[in-house]
């Protein structure tokens, strides 16, 4: 009798964790409309992403997991990001699977 499974744990090649560029962020805020779990407006008027912990991540390209429950929202930011500066991608591989650099 054989089972086909993954090993048990969260390497699961879906994770996707996202990062925004400051450098082009306009400072409209409307990724924090969509998912103020995951992004913040800083006092400098720039989105940051959050850690899990509500916590403001500052360093230049710093990334933070995707929760499933707001991939959506966390995608369409990304759509209508006025910047085009947030980036989605895969943690086993880096390829960015949503935002400007997506194929
Ligand atoms: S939607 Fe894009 S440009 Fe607007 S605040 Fe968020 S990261 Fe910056």
């Amino acid at each position: 009798m054989s089972v086909q499974q993954d090993a048990p744990g969260d390497n699961d090649t879906q994770d996707l964790e996202v990062w925004i560029d400051q450098d082009l962020c306009t400072g409209d805020g409307i990724c924090v409309q969509y998912a103020p779990e995951v992004f913040e407006l800083d006092i400098d008027g720039l989105a940051y992403v959050k850690s899990d912990e509500d916590e403001l991540l500052q360093d230049k390209g710093a990334t933070t997991p995707v929760p499933l429950p707001l991939l959506q929202d966390v995608v369409d930011s990304a759509k209508e990001c006025p910047g085009d500066c947030i980036h989605v991608r895969r943690v086993s591989d880096n390829v960015e699977v949503y935002g400007p650099d997506a194929q």
